[in-house]
């Protein structure tokens, strides 16, 4: 049996959302997905933390033009861009295919992950997350929201 998560992480890596726009957050998955408070955590880290989709990864590609970029040079960029002491550090990177702008937030991955300091993480409730409750989140969030499905 393995475990599943949604992550729900704000479209700008540092944005933080105040107590009572977190408190309303979990209050609405609450309601919504009728989940206990205690399978809902709103966590804030010090540094921009990766936030993966576990079992669920496949690949990454390039914004730009879609092509697929190599692990290994994927990796090498992750690796450049962390420091124990800092965490993540986005900055600007060129994409190797066609040489263009980027940060390795705005690469496409396959599933969805990101970076972000804060996270709402909830259990999987099932289905999947409708566009109504995205939009009411991110209106209580105070930010767009990135939806990540963990499996682990
Ligand atoms: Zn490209």
């Amino acid at each position: 049996m393995s475990d599943h998560y949604i992550c729900l992480i704000p479209a700008e890596p540092d944005f933080i959302p105040g107590e009572e726009s977190q408190a309303a957050a979990v209050a609405l998955i609450q309601k919504t997905w009728n989940l206990e408070k205690s399978e809902i955590t709103p966590e804030t880290d010090t540094h921009i933390v990766f936030r993966d989709c576990g079992e669920n990864f496949e690949s990454v590609h390039c914004p730009h033009c879609s092509a697929e970029m190599e692990i290994g040079h994927w990796q090498a960029l992750m690796d450049q861009s962390y420091s124990d002491e800092n965490g993540f550090t986005i900055s600007t990177i060129q994409t190797p295919c066609c040489s263009k702008s980027t940060t390795l937030n705005d690469l496409c991955y396959k599933w969805p992950m990101g970076f972000s300091r804060f996270v709402l993480r909830t259990v999987d409730p099932g289905y999947e997350i409708s566009d109504y409750l995205l939009i009411e989140l991110e209106s209580a969030i105070g930010s767009e929201l990135r939806v990540i499905h963990q499996m682990y």
